[in-house]
């Protein structure tokens, strides 16, 4: 929300809707709206409209709506505070420079920008090694021999770290102390207290963080050293969970093309780049953690999963695979057919049947329930309990899907591809389905809502009439008139924000409703409307007023008609003449 005051209401305050949402979607104006064709579902005939004065969007085909944030958000994949960035670049105002609270956080920043320096002066350090030593000779051999050649060594920024023990730390004591430099974690402190290298001779691989600075690097063995892979340990400035690697390189071919190839290592990620695929991060760690699939879900909710064919990297693929689908992901797996009998990963199928070859498997990779289907068929289905433990073996995933529709379908298709009885199946599903309930949250009712020309009316004057706004607000708070209307909760938060003194913005009111009542405010809206005028208004509270007597006349009639006691019809009959006698007034 931009609150009065903050720098996201003055960009709010400043920005032009119109102009935003105009270098996404072409709009016309029509009225005294923009229209054109919706950026969040595929349409032909335009039902996305734009309000330069109220600054909303609407659509009303798929019910998006918001305010120029919420649209970048939506569009860009970002957080609120990254469009507030975005919006401000676009209308020319400038940023202000994040303040420093405190000493401390001073301090903080200090050190994680000297992790950084460090990092970059190693990365130069290990590049030379490479290029310009006799041990680097025999490192380039190596790669070369795994099909990297001078480009890719420049392109990735491949280094070597020798084997001396103390050679990067010799190239940075005397710029940094030594407290520093082992929370870089690239100077490890043994227990006499004496400092070493962490990284000996190896290749190393600087993984940079979303914003293209190296915070850690990857270091393959040359030899037969173990591990075969070290990795920078934890440190101010980098968390493995954290970051994806390849990400800054990514992120741009990732939100273009809207999905992302997800790998296991840099090797695998390097080839799949190389091979012309750009979208490729890598998550440098068996499986991926929430928060780098959080990272990822602001460029894109799509994924093909390509892990290494052993088990551990099938493994992988399954535990990442449930994370993704919590999260609403639409994930396809990639599962390499092996060469010669040999399991191939990306980087070796490359390799071995080039860049065309993988592009087809690519194109060709099933949706991952399919993909869980095939492993579950390889278990022995002729049995019982085989087929249970197929079952359960696909049960949780199934679970994930947040579609009822959807979940349905792969149900039917389950029972079909693993001949089971399908009543069965359902009856298993919905238990499962049934203990999951709890966890979700229900998708608000989200169909389309009549309301009363009326209340239309009224809701729109509410929003517009500048001249008498409150005394609207206030009259109709005394009244009721309002209360036990569908539209209710909007008058009630159209009326709260009316009585202040500050000006009605119709987005923030919309952060006072539930999505279905936004939707319908939203709608309003954007109707063809008359000026409003105090005398139109009275005619509406005039059409409510009668409104509630006829209410209260059914509920009367109804009570008439329950055979009450002699006492209470006599109560009932006296009043029904009485509301009968106002309706016959009003009309
Ligand atoms: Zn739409």
């Amino acid at each position: 929300m931009a609150e009065a005051g903050t720098f996201a209401d003055r960009v709010k305050q400043q920005a032009d809707i119109v102009r935003v949402v105009g270098e996404y979607v072409r709009l016309k104006k029509s009225g005294a709206n923009f229209t054109g064709l919706c950026p969040f579902h595929a349409e032909k005939t335009p039902s996305f409209a734009v309000h330069p004065t109220k600054q909303i969007y609407h659509c009303f085909g798929c019910g998006k709506g918001g305010d120029v944030f919420s649209f970048v958000m939506e569009m860009e994949k970002c957080q609120f505070p990254e469009a507030v960035r975005i919006v401000a670049e676009k209308c020319g105002i400038p940023i202000p420079r994040p303040k420093e609270r405190s000493p401390e956080e001073r301090k903080e920043n200090q050190q994680r920008a000297a992790l950084v320096e460090i990092h970059r002066e190693a990365q130069t350090f290990f590049v030379k090694q490479l290029e310009g030593t006799l041990e680097g000779k025999a490192a380039r051999a190596y790669l070369e021999d795994r099909g990297l050649d001078k480009e890719a060594l420049a392109r990735f920024g491949i280094g070597y770290a020798p084997s001396g023990g103390d050679a990067l730390l010799r190239y940075l004591r005397d710029k940094y102390n030594e407290k520093l430099l082992v929370e870089s974690g690239l100077i490890s402190r043994d227990q006499s207290g004496r400092l070493f290298d962490r990284f000996r001779r190896r290749v190393t691989f600087p993984i940079a963080n979303e914003s293209g600075k190296i915070v850690a690097f990857g270091a393959r063995a040359l030899g037969d050293d173990q591990p075969k892979y070290l990795n920078s340990p934890e440190t101010p400035i980098y968390s493995k969970s954290n970051v994806l690697y390849h990400l800054d390189r990514a992120k741009d071919a990732v939100r273009r093309q809207d999905f992302a190839i997800l790998v296991e290592g840099y090797m695998d990620a390097i080839a799949v780049a190389r091979a012309g695929f750009s979208n490729v991060v890598a998550s440098c760690g068996t499986s991926l953690a929430e928060s780098q699939i959080k990272l990822l879900g602001r460029f894109t909710k799509r994924v093909v999963i390509n892990y290494d064919p052993d088990a551990a990297g099938q493994t992988a693929t399954e535990r990442s695979l449930v994370s993704l689908l919590e999260q609403e992901y639409e994930v396809r797996v990639l599962a390499l057919p092996a060469i010669e009998g040999r399991k191939a990963d990306p980087d070796l199928f490359i390799r071995e049947k080039g860049a065309e070859a993988y592009e087809k498997q690519l194109r060709e990779a099933p949706p991952y329930i399919d993909y869980l289907i095939a492993r579950a068929r390889q278990m022995d289905l002729t049995t019982g309990e085989g087929k249970r433990n197929a079952v359960n073996f696909l049960l949780p995933y199934v679970q994930k899907i947040p579609n009822r529709i959807l979940r349905s379908e792969w149900a039917t298709r389950i029972a079909q591809q693993l001949r089971l009885e399908e009543p069965v199946l359902r009856a298993a599903l919905s238990k499962a389905a049934a203990e999951r309930r709890s966890e979700v949250k229900i998708q608000p009712e989200l169909a389309g809502r009549a309301a009363k020309p009326v209340e239309r009316r009224l809701i729109r004057m509410l929003a517009e009439a500048e001249g008498f706004r409150k005394e609207l607000a206030q009259h109709l708070q005394v009244s009721q008139l309002y209360h036990g209307l569908e539209t209710e909760k909007i008058f009630a938060a159209l009326i709260v924000a009316s009585l202040s003194d500050a000006p009605l913005r119709p987005s923030e009111v919309a952060a006072m409703l539930e999505e279905r009542d936004r939707r319908l405010f939203f709608e309003i809206l954007f109707e063809e409307a008359m000026e409003p005028t105090w005398e139109e208004a009275e005619s509406c509270f005039e059409t409510l007023r009668k409104r509630q007597v006829e209410r209260e006349l059914a509920e009367v009639q109804r009570g008439i008609e329950a055979n009450p006691s002699r006492a209470d019809l006599k109560t009932l009959l006296s009043r029904k003449q009485e509301l009968m006698k106002r309706l016959a007034a009003a009309r």
